[in-house]
């Protein structure tokens, strides 16, 4: 063998390849998973607080142990113990509140779990990027806010399920999705909840564990002005802060607090001639605080901020990465954005009132009515806080021509087939829809419908007045009228079912009045039961106490009862107050005070 080898010599190297057994370098591991965040350059990015919440179940963990051992361990801490938990407790209770936002607290997560995971683009999970043109204050919601069809859709479709950072915005309150309401209160334990708890789980209820998700559409709150109660505003605004919150990985600068002088000053000069006062009637925004911004002195809030530029009909998006303005007219008419003008009922209408009331139908009356639907003088006055009749008063050739314009809109054959077509697709369409909401889609009034097509307007009206479930709802407060839990409230009963408290209360009163008044007995029984137990308890405490030979003070016993306010309530006083009676300390003083 040996000699074989030998034989073969220099030529055994050439006919085998080489390998190289050095150890590569590697790459440096990171302290937790690498958890990528989910849809980042989307509307439907991801929050911080759900992405911690996430990072938490990925290791099988909950968030307060995550943030106790990793984000916050004591050992990188300074100062005294004590002072470590007091900050947890502030975390918890305040600052969690804000991770979303654009606190330093925020950024701080931010970099500390950057460096935990090695992800570098948690940033985008916050509303960081804005910092400098959006206040504070104002910027998140108070509790958690969510789409329950996103959440079941995401679960059936065994997706991630996640909290999109879009619905952690004050001023947001729809699914961009689903076009829906979003949900803020669970539907099982009737809590808010907080952004991030010490055991929250993405979808599900930190309180009482319920699943969030549901596949049932959004709640029709009937005799609502518009059914889904979701109006043109809120539209817009859920899809133009998505766009914003898309584009902050590619935006090229952040935008700075001086981009806010400069858009605020070329709407000045564009479109208010240099007056302040003008462009704080056409935004909508305070005069002081438009000069605020004009010195670079102060930022906006996020939700005036959006109405600021929902009025200037300007996306937020443009507002802070553009230095021009595109003119007015080509962005369209909104009836929304006709400006308030009355002061108030019953105040008189000035000349200034006037002229600014002309000024507004002139600029109606320049709208292009090939391109947009023409409103109504009833409309624009309203707008305004006029009755109609005011308005005509006040500009009679005004309004004669605007009312014109309106009735001729829907005269010519094309416009009707619009109509026509509109009703059809109403009727139609699976769920019935209210002759008013097809009316204010197609923005004309309900009366030219009938005008013009009565029969339909007839179909749609009585589907929708035979949507009502009567029988499905006596069920339901049957069911509950016989069951033994605790009965729910009838406003809570109405929801679950998607109508209106009075509503339900009308068409079933005596139904109604028999669970409130079960509800009310028991939770009277509830509250007494509650209230005979402390009694026992402290009555207990002071004989403990007295068997010590310690005097039973308000304050030993509150303290050994661990409740300071227990002995404070009328009932635990007066148990207090006989329990020292009954061991033998004198007690008119104590009475005396009560
Ligand atoms: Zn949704
Ligand atoms: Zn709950």
């Amino acid at each position: 063998m040996r000699d074989e080898i030998e034989s073969l010599g220099d030529d055994l190297w050439g006919r085998y390849e080489e390998w190289d057994v050095s150890i590569p370098p590697l790459p440096p591991r990171s302290r937790l998973y690498r958890l990528e965040p989910i849809g980042i350059g989307t509307p439907y990015v991801e929050s911080l607080t759900g992405y911690i919440a996430r990072l938490a179940e990925a290791h099988c963990v909950t968030p307060k142990d995550l943030v106790m051992l990793e984000i916050m361990p004591p050992q990188s801490q300074t100062g005294p113990l004590l002072n470590y938990y007091n900050r947890l407790c502030t975390f918890w209770i305040k600052n969690a509140l804000t991770l979303n936002g654009v606190s330093p607290i925020a950024r701080q997560w931010v970099e500390r779990l950057e460096s935990l995971t090695t992800c570098n683009n948690l940033t985008f999970l916050t509303m960081l990027t804005f910092h400098e043109v959006i206040a504070l204050s104002r910027l998140l919601r108070q509790s958690k806010a969510w789409c329950s069809q996103c959440y079941e859709e995401w679960r059936q479709a065994h997706q991630v399920v996640y909290d999109p950072l879009l619905w952690s915005l004050n001023g947001i309150d729809i699914c961009l999705r689903h076009r829906q309401p979003l949900v803020t209160r669970c539907p099982s334990c009737q809590k808010t909840l907080p952004f991030l708890t010490q055991t929250t789980r993405p979808g599900y209820c930190p309180r009482c564990t319920h699943w969030l998700g549901s596949r049932k559409g959004p709640l029709n709150m009937v005799g609502q002005s518009d059914e889904s109660g979701v109006s043109t505003y809120q539209h817009w605004a859920a899809e133009v802060s998505g766009n914003l919150l898309a584009a902050a990985p590619s935006l090229a600068v952040l935008p700075s607090k001086k981009q806010i002088a400069i858009k605020v000053k070329a709407f000045l000069d564009q479109h208010a001639a240099g007056n302040v006062r003008k462009l704080a009637r056409l935004s909508g925004v305070g005069f002081d605080a438009l000069w605020h911004y004009l010195h670079q002195e102060s930022v906006p809030y996020f939700d005036s901020f959006l109405k600021m530029c929902f009025a200037l009909s300007i996306t937020p998006l443009e507002f802070l990465s553009t230095t021009t303005i595109s003119s007015l007219k080509d962005v369209g008419f909104n009836i929304e954005s006709v400006p308030t003008i009355s002061r108030g009922q019953r105040k008189h209408v000035t000349e200034d009132d006037v002229q600014r009331m002309r000024q507004v139908l002139e600029a109606v009356l320049a709208v292009d009515d090939q391109v947009d639907p023409f409103p109504s003088l009833n409309d624009v006055a309203k707008r305004m806080g006029f009755d109609a009749s005011t308005v005509r008063r006040h500009c009679p050739d005004l309004s004669k021509a605007i009312s014109w314009h309106y009735k001729n809109h829907w005269v010519e054959e094309s416009r009707l087939g619009v109509m026509k077509q509109a009703l059809e697709d109403a009727l139609a369409h699976s769920e019935p829809e209210s002759l008013a909401n097809v009316a204010r889609k197609l923005r004309c009034s309900t009366s030219s419908m009938w005008k013009y097509f009565p029969d339909l307007c007839r179909a749609i009206v009585t589907r929708y007045r035979e949507r009502f479930d009567d029988a499905l709802i006596e069920q339901r407060l049957r069911e509950v009228l016989a069951s033994d839990a605790e009965n729910t409230a009838i406003q809570e009963l109405a929801r679950e079912m998607g109508y209106k408290r009075q509503f339900v209360l009308g068409r079933f009163p005596d139904l109604c009045k028999q669970i409130s008044r079960r509800r009310y007995a028991e939770r009277r029984r509830r509250r007494e039961e509650r209230i005979a137990l402390l009694c026992k308890e402290i009555r207990q405490v002071a004989y403990h106490l007295h068997s010590q030979g310690i005097y039973p003070s308000a304050r030993r016993v509150s303290q050994e009862l661990g409740d300071s306010h227990a002995i404070l309530s009328e009932a635990g006083r007066d148990a207090w107050c006989q329990a020292l009676e009954a061991l033998g300390y004198p007690t008119v003083h104590l009475k005396k005070n009560t």
